[in-house]
This record gives C-alpha cells, structure tokens and sequence, in this order.
C-alpha cells in the first residue's frame, strides 16, 4: 500500500515547468475548456465524475466532493505545484514509486511501474493535469483501496477527521443539489422589521478579550430567521456565548453561524441540508451563562461567516454579503430538504 506521502503532492519546481510546457504544447488545454466555462470551475468536470464513477463502481458526488475539498483547502505552494483544478496524486505516485522517471507520463511505462497515472482517452499519456486522466486515476485508486469501504480509502488520501466531515457533507449537497446551486438569502425574514447594527470586529464586554466576530441584527422575539446558503446543519444546541445557535457550512467550505435563538425551527436536526430562505429558527435573546439563559441583552441575531482554508479558519464582515442580500427577492420557506442519496 502506498504511504501519504507519496500519495499526496507535495513537491514541484521541475514538474510545474513540465506542465506548463506540455499545456503550451499542446495548445488546447486548460485555455479553452475552461475559458468556455461560464459557471463553477468544476461544473465541466461533472460528465467526468459521472463517467469513471460509473466505470469503477465509485459514487460520482464523492469524487466530485474530494476535489473540491481538495481545491478548497490548497496551499499556495501546492496551487503553484499543480495548476489546475481539485485533487492531485503526488507525481511519484502518478508515475510509480519504483519508476526512475518520476515525473513520467508515458501511460504503459506508468502501468509497468504501478504506478497510479491513468490514460483516459487511449493516446498513451497519463497527465497529471489533463481533468479526463486525473478522475478518472482517482476513481480508479478509490476503487482499488476501497475493498468494503470507501471511508477508510478517503482517509488514506487526506488522514484528517475533520477532511473526512467536508467531505461527506460536500458530497450530500452535490447529491441534492448539484455542484453549483445558485442563490442566497438574507437571515431574517424581512416582512419583520430589523435594524442590522455592522459592529464586527468591535470590543465586546462578555467573555474576556474577543473581538466581535459578525454582525447583530435586532428584530423582536420570534421573527423567523433563514438560512443563508445551500448547506448542511454542522452544529445545533447551546453555547454560553451564543446560546441556541447553529452553524450552517455550504460547499465552499463557508460557515455561517446563527446565534442567541430564542428556538429552533421544528424538525430541523443537525446534519440536515438546507435551502437558502429556510427558516432555521427565531430570534431570541438567549446566551450568556448556563443553558436556558435569556434576556440578558434585547433580543438580535448575532450573525457570523467563517471561512475555512484547511490550515485557518477566520471571521470575516459578513456586511458585504448582507447588504447584496437585502436587495434580493426572499422565498421564505418551512419545507425541509428532501436529500437525495444517489
Ligand atoms: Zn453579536
């Protein structure tokens, strides 16, 4: 069995150069498959994943979530190692560990060598960056090192729970969803009335030193308050800070967090998927102490995004998004998600 390291890339400087010049060589891709793709980068990659998960028996939302966990939570140096798109096998790997050219693409070499890297389309090279060759090589590995089961093959490639979490929450919204839902929701219905209050990042008195890490929206008890994104239920209960609070993550490793509810919406339960303009729960004024607390300040939605890149997670002024989404039609809605499992 190969080892992380050599599975997971790590490593370049001859290997960018190499791509870069067989890019320019060849003269057709990435410019123009890309160039042609108007909405998500990865929404061209769909037919693949549906092809070579169907080809190895590997559910096509998966492939298509590890790809884009892996995007998402890219180092610089590993962007500027493998220029394109999602997940990429570290070139020993691709070429076969006993392989001396290890930056090899010649796919029978490959083959001879066992090494991952596979020829999709029958010209006899194995590119790394070719989107055709590379998923349907990670197909191919998943299938081989799944056996029974597909978790622990996962785990392999990245060796992290919290991977693990993304990834299947990712793959679950692409079932339901697709790979790029279009559409956002500001987080109170607006029929009520509200008075956004843009304090991130201001001192605050509860809790020590914390900065203020969102927005407060004060509205009366029990004005419904909406998810924002497509997403999936992270977190639901009680916080001594936020009270009754969720957090919502979407696709793109975004996390919104809701808190000081006066009560969740009924039937929502963690892990669940969700609907932009789903109520979620009502305002309340609850946080601050033990569970149960409440009325310790007038009650608000103190509303939050965080952004994930793998190594960091930060707050950052959610104002912008706010104010693009007051402007927007709402449709309010209580139906929860019927999720697709296939
Ligand atoms: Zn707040």
């Amino acid at each position: 069995m190969l080892q992380l390291h050599s599975i997971m890339r790590a490593r370049a400087g001859i290997w960018q150069s190499l791509v870069v010049g067989m890019v320019l060589a060849s003269g057709c891709w990435p410019a123009t498959a890309w160039a042609a793709e108007r909405s998500h980068p990865q929404s061209s990659l769909y037919p693949l994943y549906k092809l070579y998960g169907s080809e190895y028996d590997v559910d096509w939302a998966v492939l298509a979530a590890i790809d884009r966990y892996a995007e998402l939570t890219k180092t610089k140096t590993a962007k500027q190692e493998a220029p394109y798109y999602g997940f990429s096998f570290y070139p020993a790997a691709w070429a076969g560990i006993a392989n001396p050219n290890a930056d090899d693409m010649f796919a029978p070499e490959i083959q001879l060598f066992g090494g991952l890297g596979q020829d999709a389309n029958g010209d006899m090279l194995a590119l790394p960056f070719d989107p055709a060759d590379r998923i349907k090589a990670l197909a191919h590995w998943l299938d081989m090192e799944s056996g029974e089961d597909e978790e622990i093959a996962i785990w392999n490639l990245f060796q992290d729970p919290v991977a693990m979490d993304r990834i299947d929450g990712f793959a679950r919204l692409f079932r339901t969803f697709g790979l790029s839902p279009t559409g956002s929701c500001f987080p109170i219905d607006k029929r009520y009335n509200y008075t956004v209050k843009h304090t991130f990042g201001a001192g605050r008195s509860y809790g020590g030193r914390r900065i203020h890490e969102g927005v407060d929206i004060f509205a009366s008890y029990g004005t419904p308050v909406l998810a924002c994104s497509y997403g999936y239920v992270e977190l639901m209960g009680w916080n001594r800070f936020g009270g009754w609070r969720i957090g919502i993550r979407d696709a793109n490793n975004m996390y919104y967090y809701y808190a000081h509810l006066s009560s969740f919406q009924k039937g929502l339960h963690q892990g669940d998927l969700v609907r932009p303009g789903q109520v979620i729960g009502y305002v309340g004024s609850s946080g601050y102490g033990p569970p149960g607390t409440s009325g310790k300040f007038p009650p608000h939605l103190h509303f939050g995004i965080y952004k994930d890149t793998g190594l960091h997670e930060w707050a950052f002024s959610p104002s912008g998004y706010l104010s693009q989404w007051e402007r927007q039609k709402q449709h309010v809605t209580r139906e929860t998600v019927l999720e697709r499992k296939s």
